[in-house]
């Protein structure tokens, strides 16, 4: 256990703006020792935080007044690799990328691949449902997770999901426990699916003019099979500046990107897909010359300098993850926009554009009211346009007061129904996801000041009144 403000300062907090200001950080040894640690946890009423690498973006790893950080960063084993059954064991400390590289030799790979894949922990892509650009083709972490070991917030020890391929046994608790943000349970085992490798993988960079149509280019190339397409994202002006600082930047400054992932199993049919993919281009209005990776992982590396050049440039920013379906990307685009110039925050775009996944981020204090303006503006925006809050990154601290807005009083009512069942005290990461989670404190609502430094309960400052888009009835009404 460590105490010492240092490391509690950095171990209390994550990669959004929000403040952590846990009483101590534990590093359990094994799942028994989890159980032991719930179990204190419980009688002192004391809030416990899951934690891999701290990366998340919405305060889902912030450690509130008086909680305990649980540090799974040293659970890195890397067990059982099937070739046959195509799956892996491992801890919830492994890092993404140690696992791709210690899959390689086998010719598999575990598909999700988040720009953070460098940091981020396997537990942490459970905890939030984690994709990357590869989910246009294979989906997100739920799709490649067979089974779950946790210790639930009653200091019960569960297997969640099955080793077998296919399973049709009720309702899916596995996939329940994926995206609850550390609030059911602590995974201490991750039994993961994986995909054989193609023999190619190239990476297309793709000059797009400032006035092309982004989605009718999504829904053009999401039609055309035949292509071995796993990703397409864009990137605005501004945020495709980074990439030129690389190895084989031969675009124009300024110009807006397209970037392709393309998938073969050998030459002859990586040109038979490139050349259908020119020419879907050449349909869509794209003519500038696609320029090739032959490795794509060296492209998303490239990618990954976006992020550089927008911390060394803008600096604290409010970062989104909205989506919508395919055909309303221009008007949220359009009202992206027009958040920014009512803000007068300008704005940098981009994301996984092949999901209507966008990352629209402001230039803008993000612990400012405008930030806070933009930021529900954002929200209500995409649920206007029957999108979601949140594509990849969660919900954490900061959308909670959405959720509902998100998902209507009933379906809410039944996910906490979830949360009490595997967590009557409310334990585990309190003050997240729930909306009506009164405590911010690690003393969950039952004992405000009982317990190992609990603090009387103090709702979030930037807690809003019932949001515009709560009062509008739930997506699956207006569908109807
Ligand atoms: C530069 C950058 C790029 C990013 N790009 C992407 C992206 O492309 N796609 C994307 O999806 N996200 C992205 N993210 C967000 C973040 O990396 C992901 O949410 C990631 O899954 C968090 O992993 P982590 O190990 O850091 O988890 P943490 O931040 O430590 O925790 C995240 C959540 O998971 C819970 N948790 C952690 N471990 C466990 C466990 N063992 N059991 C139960 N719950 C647990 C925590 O309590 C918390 O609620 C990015 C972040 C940054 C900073």
């Amino acid at each position: 256990m460590t105490t010492a403000p240092n490391a509690l300062q950095r171990l209390g907090r994550d990669a959004s703006h929000l403040p952590g200001a846990p009483l101590a950080s534990v590093r359990p040894a094994d799942p028994e020792d989890v159980v032991d640690l719930v179990r204190w946890a419980r009688r002192h009423r004391v809030g416990l935080v899951a934690r891999g690498a701290g990366t998340a973006l919405d305060g889902e790893a912030v450690t509130l007044e008086g909680g305990v950080v649980v540090d799974l960063s040293g659970w890195k084993s890397i067990a059982g690799i099937s070739v046959a059954r195509r799956s892996v064991r491992v801890g919830p400390g492994v890092v993404n990328a140690d696992l791709q590289a210690a899959l390689r030799p086998f010719g598999l790979f575990y598909p999700p691949n988040p720009g953070s894949a460098d940091s981020c922990t396997l537990g942490g892509n459970v905890g939030t449902n984690a994709s990357g650009p590869r989910s246009f083709a294979y989906g997100s972490t739920r799709r490649w997770v067979r089974a779950i070991d946790a210790v639930l917030g009653t200091g019960q020890r569960v297997r969640l999901g099955s080793l077998a391929e296919k399973r049709s046994v009720g309702p899916d608790l596995l996939q329940m426990f994926i995206g609850s943000e550390g609030t059911l349970g602590i995974a201490t085992e991750i039994t993961l699916r994986l995909a054989p490798r193609p023999e190619i993988r190239q990476g297309w960079v793709v000059p797009l003019s400032s006035k092309t149509r982004l989605g009718p280019l999504a829904g053009g190339l999401a039609r055309v099979s035949g292509t071995g397409l796993s990703a397409v994202e864009y990137l605005d002006a501004f945020s495709a500046e980074g990439l030129r600082s690389g190895r084989g930047a031969r675009w124009r400054s300024g110009t807006p990107l397209l970037l392709l992932e393309l998938e073969a199993h050998d030459r002859k049919e990586a040109h038979a897909r490139g050349r259908r993919i020119r020419t879907v281009l050449r349909t869509l209005a794209v003519r500038a010359r696609p320029i090739v990776f032959a490795d794509a992982d060296d492209l998303w590396k490239l990618r990954g300098e976006n992020g550089r050049v927008l911390d060394e440039r803008v600096g604290a920013r409010v970062r989104e993850d909205v989506a919508v379906p395919v055909d309303r990307i221009d008007a949220l685009v359009r009202r992206l926009r027009a958040i920014s110039r009512r803000e007068r925050a300008p704005l940098y775009l981009f994301g996984h554009l092949g999901e209507g996944s966008l990352h629209p981020n402001y230039a803008v204090d993000p612990t400012s009211p405008a930030a806070e303006r933009i930021r529900r503006a954002v929200w209500a925006e995409s649920l206007a346009l029957e999108g979601t809050i949140s594509a990849e990154h969660g919900v954490g601290r900061l959308k909670r007061p959405f959720l509902e807005a998100e998902l209507g009083g009933p379906a809410l009512d039944v996910l906490r129904a979830v949360r009490n069942a595997c967590d009557p005290d409310r334990i585990l990461n309190p003050g997240k996801l729930y909306p009506d989670e009164r405590s911010t404190s690690g003393s969950p609502s039952r004992s405000p000041s009982a317990g190992a430094g609990g603090r009387a309960p103090r709702e979030s400052p930037t807690a809003p009144a019932r949001p515009e888009a709560a009062r509008r009835p739930s997506p699956r009404k207006r569908a109807g």
